[in-house]
C-alpha cells in the first residue's frame, strides 16, 4: 500500500541557514519509508531561532537535524545536552522525549564509524588538519576511542584551543612534515579541496606514503585532491560521504530506537552526488 501522511504522522526536520542544499530530508524520507514509519522529514530554513524552537515544543516536533549557524546558539534552549555534546559545545541533533528536548551530537559518532570501518583507533596517533566547527567533534571523538591528536591548522590558537580539549598537540600547517612521521592516520577538517576548488590539497604528496588511513571531511567531490593522491601512496582512503552517511544513521536511530536502512541511505547520498 501506498504510504500517506494522517492525523498519527510525526514531524521531524532539519533547521538551519540556507538548508536547501541539504541531503538530510532525501535520506531521512527513504529511511522512514523503507521502514515502515509512520513520519516525514522536512527542511526548516531558520533565522529567528527562539521562536522556532517555541513552534518545535508547540507542534511537538519529535526530532531535529541542526546545522549552520544554529549548532552552538541552540543549546540554550533544549533541557538536556549529551556529554559528548557538551563537551564538543556544539549540537546537530534534538530528540523530543515527551515534550523534552535533548541535544545529541552524531557529527563525532559519524567520524568515528568511518574510520572504524577500516581502523581500530585505541592507542593510534592521528593528525586533524583543522581546527573548526567538524574539527571539535572529530578530535572530541578520536580522544574517546583513545586515540592521541595533533591539531595543524592555518591559525595556530585555534589549534592550541582544540589540542587544549582534546589534550593532543598543536602546530600551524608549516609543521606538517614533521608530524607526518609520528601519525599513521591523516584526517582533513577544513574545507580546502571543496569544489569549486577542487584542486587544491594542503599536504605534500611526498609526505602521503607515510600514513596508513587517509579521510576528508569533504565530500563535494567525493574523491578529493587529497584522497586520489593518498590512493595513489597506497593509504587506505575515506570520503567524507561516509561521515556524513554515519552521522545521519546515528540520528535515526536516536529518534526511532531502531537500526536504519543503511544501504538506502547510502544510494540516496550517492545519486545525489553522481
Ligand atoms: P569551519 O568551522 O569554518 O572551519 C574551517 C577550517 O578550515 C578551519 O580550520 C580553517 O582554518 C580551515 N581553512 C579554511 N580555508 C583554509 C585555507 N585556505 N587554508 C588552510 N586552512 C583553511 O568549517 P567546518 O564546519 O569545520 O567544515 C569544514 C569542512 O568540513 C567543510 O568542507 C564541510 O563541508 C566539511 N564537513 C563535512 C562533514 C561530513 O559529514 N562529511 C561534516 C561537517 C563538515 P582557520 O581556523 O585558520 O580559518
Amino acid at each position: 500500500m501506498v504510504w500517506s501522511p494522517d492525523t498519527s504522522t510525526e514531524l521531524y526536520g532539519i533547521i538551519g541557514h540556507p538548508v536547501a542544499h541539504s541531503l538530510s530530508p532525501a535520506m531521512h524520507n527513504r529511511a522512514f519509508r523503507f521502514s515502515n514509519i509512520n513520519a516525514v522529514y522536512l527542511a526548516f530554513d531558520v533565522v529567528d531561532l527562539a521562536s522556532a524552537m517555541g513552534g518545535v515544543r508547540s507542534l511537538g516536533i519529535k526530532g531535529l537535524s541542526v546545522t549552520i549557524p544554529h549548532k552552538e546558539s541552540i543549546m540554550p534552549f533544549l533541557d538536556e545536552i549529551d556529554s559528548m555534546a557538551s563537551r564538543i559545545g556544539a549540537v546537530n541533533t534534538v530528540v523530543n522525549k515527551g515534550n523534552k528536548l535533548v541535544g545529541f551530537n552524531t557529527d563525532w559518532l559519524g567520524a568515528v564509524r568511518a574510520l572504524e570501518e577500516v581502523t581500530d583507533l585505541r592507542g593510534k596517533n592521528i593528525l586533524v588538519l583543522g581546527a573548526g566547527g567538524s574539527a571539535r567533534a572529530v578530535c572530541v571523538g578520536l580522544r574517546d576511542r583513545g586515540a592521541s591528536v595533533h591539531v595543524a591548522n592555518r591559525t595556530v590558537e585555534k589549534a592550541r584551543v582544540l589540542a587544549q580539549l582534546c589534550d593532543g598537540a598543536y602546530s600551524g600547517l608549516d609543521e606538517l612534515d614533521d608530524v607526518s612521521n609520528w601519525a599513521e592516520i591523516l584526517v582533513n577538517t577544513t574545507s580546502v579541496g571543496m569544489l569549486p576548488d577542487g584542486d587544491r590539497s594542503l599536504v605534500p604528496e611526498a609526505l602521503l606514503s607515510r600514513f596508513k588511513v587517509v579521510m576528508d571531511l569533504v565530500y563535494s567531490p567525493i574523491e578529493t585532491k587529497l584522497l586520489v593522491d593518498a590512493k595513489n601512496h597506497g593509504c587506505k582512503v575515506i570520503s567524507g560521504l561516509k561521515m556524513l552517511l554515519y552521522q545521519a544513521i546515528s540520528q535515526f536511530e536516536l529518534w526511532t530506537g531502531q537500526s536504519a536502512p543503511v544501504q538506502e541511505m547510502e544510494k540516496v547520498l550517492l545519486d545525489a552526488m553522481t
